[in-house]
């Protein structure tokens, strides 16, 4: 009886995590498809406690507190543009998890004096992913952090060393397989497997993290996976391919909009010499304006476009960006917001931004609807973007982010650019945009910009 209310609560968590996922595809279903996925992990949960197997709660209750104290602080106070490195924490932890049951399972095995071939197959499966996306996800932690160089750190015949450990690994593997109850094939294993982790990531750059962290994210659902077999699992399953299947699908959705090969971002160490790009910086001067001419554009404007990057989220401006579109369009302006897949460090990082500050859905404009739309817009409103208005991925060949789908913002009949001062954006590289001709650029960080800007549309 108990068994079969177990298996039915999977079969609706699962069901609740399907939904979810569906409903995170869009920003107005989003926050209700996190509703959904929080209620089918809490049943999920509840349901695993009923197990038989569970011979005392002492220790599942102090886990359940260690969790709780360190998630709370880790999904309340981290701030949005350091998620994609608590996300790489995340994975960490999940993997380790992973790896701990497998080496619990392991040496309950040897106690029990057997293991089964099949059984073994699926621990080894677990710890092998579970090592190296423990250490590669704690890599790509300290470089997105700051606590490791950003850059790609770079050796001779990494890939074939790599490629080599990796062999090494699988030939301990099969060695178990033969062997079942072999503890130093089991040991080696999870040491080359940790130690492949981080060099894999090593030699990938800061920019390329994300890519990075969502396949690790997609190794720890397939080390979820493997459990959910060891263990005899069923929510550990469907969970565990479902988070792999996302995770892949993401990197190499990340990567397309990037218009990087998935090879080069694993392979290619962006950002240093080995990936050839060499750029010309750009010439010209850049034109300054105060907010008060800037507003007067904006006030008289019909058409604005508002082009939101990672500027934006390090000033947490995005609700006097939508002030200032409302005032916009109080005066008969009409405004959108146009959304690059990879504008700020994470995606869907601006409509996550945009919606919570009430931006409404249909004015977030994703960049193959809204290119085109740039020509006729009399002012397009960079808002500490670089990267992703960056002419350079369109003409210059030599530009490391050449090939790179950008917004066409220089189409519009005038641009105003908002950020601090001369920094680059991610990629390092210089734009060109910010010296055309057509292009006024605003100083200051892009909060007080805008509230200065709105008080002016207000008095205009
Ligand atoms: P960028 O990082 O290219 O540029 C951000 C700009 O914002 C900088 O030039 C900076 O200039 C300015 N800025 C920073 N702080 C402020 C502030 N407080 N006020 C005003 N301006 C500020 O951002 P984009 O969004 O254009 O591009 C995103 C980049 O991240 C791309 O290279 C993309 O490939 C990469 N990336 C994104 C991923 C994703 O999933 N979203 C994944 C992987 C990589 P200044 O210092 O002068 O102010």
């Amino acid at each position: 009886m108990t068994e079969t209310l177990i298996q039915v609560s999977y079969l609706a968590a699962a069901f609740l995590f399907i939904v979810a996922l569906r409903a995170l595809g869009r920003p107005d279903t989003a926050r209700q498809g996190m509703q959904f996925a929080a209620i089918g992990m809490v049943i999920a949960i509840a349901a695993t406690l009923l197990h038989a197997d569970i011979i005392s709660y002492k220790w599942i209750v102090v886990g359940l507190v260690v969790g709780a104290v360190a998630g709370y602080p880790l999904g309340m106070w981290v701030p949005m543009t350091a998620m994609p490195q608590r996300i790489a924490l995340s994975h960490a932890f999940g993997a380790l998890a992973a790896t701990l049951v497998g080496i619990g399972e392991f040496g309950h095995g040897i106690e029990a004096g057997e293991i089964g071939r099949g059984h073994v197959t699926a621990l080894g499966f677990e710890v092998l992913l579970g090592g190296l996306t423990v250490t590669g996800s704690l890599m790509a932690f300290g470089k997105l952090q700051g606590l490791l160089p950003g850059r790609p750190i770079t050796f001779r015949f990494q890939n074939v060393s790599n490629l080599i450990l990796l062999c090494a690994a699988a030939g301990c593997f099969v060695y178990l397989i033969a062997f079942t109850n072999s503890v130093p094939a089991f040991v080696a294993m999870i040491a080359i497997s940790s130690l492949v982790g981080i060099l894999f990531v090593l030699p990938i750059g800061g920019a390329d993290m994300p890519v990075v962290v969502s396949l690790l994210n997609s190794y720890a659902g397939l080390a979820a996976v493997a459990t959910g077999f060891a263990i005899d699992n069923n929510i550990l399953i469907v969970v565990g391919s479902l988070d792999g299947a996302s995770g892949l699908i993401l990197s190499i959705a990340m990567s397309k909009a990037m218009n990087r090969s998935f090879s080069n971002v694993l392979f290619g160490a962006f950002g240093s010499p080995a990936s050839g790009g060499q750029q010309d910086s750009a010439d010209g001067e850049m034109s300054p304006i105060d907010p008060e001419d800037a507003a007067m554009r904006l006030a008289f404007a019909d058409r604005v476009i508002v082009v939101p990057g990672y500027g934006l989220a390090v000033a947490q401006a995005q609700h006097q960006a939508r002030e200032l579109a409302d005032l916009v369009e109080k005066r008969g302006g009409d405004v959108r917001f146009a959304i690059h897949p990879v504008a700020g460090r994470m995606p869907g990082h601006m409509n996550v931004l945009l919606a919570e500050a009430g931006v409404s859905y249909d004015k977030l404009v994703d960049m193959e609807d809204i290119n085109d739309r740039f020509g006729e817009a009399d002012v397009a409103l960079v808002v500490g973007a670089n990267d992703v208005v960056n002419p350079a991925a369109r003409t210059n060949p030599a530009s490391p982010i050449f090939g790179m789908p950008i917004l066409n913002v220089s189409d519009a009949k005038s641009v105003i650019v908002l950020k601090r001062g001369q920094g680059a954006g991610f990629s390092g590289i210089e734009n060109d945009l910010f010296v055309d001709p057509k292009t006024s650029m605003l100083f200051g960080d892009a909060k007080l910009s805008l509230v200065n800007l709105g008080n002016e549309v207000k008095s205009a």
